[in-house]
């Protein structure tokens, strides 16, 4: 049974290291930026509603965020476990994820911050910006998702390590070793 939380800024590589522990865990990544890209581009109501906040590069309220990740983690296939790449961001999603856990009587196995240096993150997302032309990865944008980061997200680090759930490791190297030193640190 394998339910983690990947945390880190904009440009740590979350996404791609989800993508690949999920796999080696044979757990689905489910990952809230993915799915409102996909509602955004689906024009979905959903999709509408995100589309403002993350050009802005705020963050999608919580009550939106909350109600589609309850659906997403309410499917059979993340009754085995699930890897969370972006998701909790607040503290109220923190409480949210820990009421939806209770009510399935499951719980963390562990929080993995990934880290780097902020002139590695602004590297790759111009680099990002570049090759996958995501409409956020402008300049201003990027600035304002790495200062929202700072104030909302950050602190969630302070709270996993109080409960004993978080491991911290470095997400500069390459993809392969990264992923390495992940599944090594969750003793994997
Ligand atoms: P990401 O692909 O994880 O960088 O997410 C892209 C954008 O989607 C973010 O900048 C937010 O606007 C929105 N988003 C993704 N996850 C969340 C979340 N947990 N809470 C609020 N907004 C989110």
């Amino acid at each position: 049974m394998t339910r983690l939380v990947l945390l880190g800024p904009p440009g740590a590589g979350k996404g791609t290291q989800a993508k690949r522990l999920a796999e080696r865990l044979t757990v689905p990544a489910v990952s809230t930026g993915d799915i409102f890209r996909a509602n955004v581009s689906e024009g979905t109501e959903l999709g509408r509603e995100a589309q403002r906040y993350m050009d802005a590069g705020e963050y999608v309220p919580d009550s939106v965020t909350n109600a589609m990740v309850a659906d997403r983690l309410a499917e059979p296939d993340a009754a085995g476990g699930f890897l969370l790449d972006g998701y909790p961001r607040t503290a109220a999603q923190v409480a949210e994820l820990d009421r939806m856990l209770a009510a399935g009587g499951a719980s963390l196995d562990a929080v993995v911050e990934l880290t780097a240096d902020s002139e590695e993150i602004v590297a790759r997302l111009k680099n990002r910006a570049e090759t996958e032309g995501r409409s956020d990865d402008t300049e201003t944008v990027i600035r304002r998702r790495l200062e929202v980061y700072t104030e909302q997200t950050a602190p969630l680090t302070r709270v996993y390590s109080e409960r004993g759930l978080l491991v911290e490791v470095d997400g500069i190297g390459a993809v392969e070793d990264v992923t390495a030193r992940i599944l090594a640190t969750l003793g994997r």
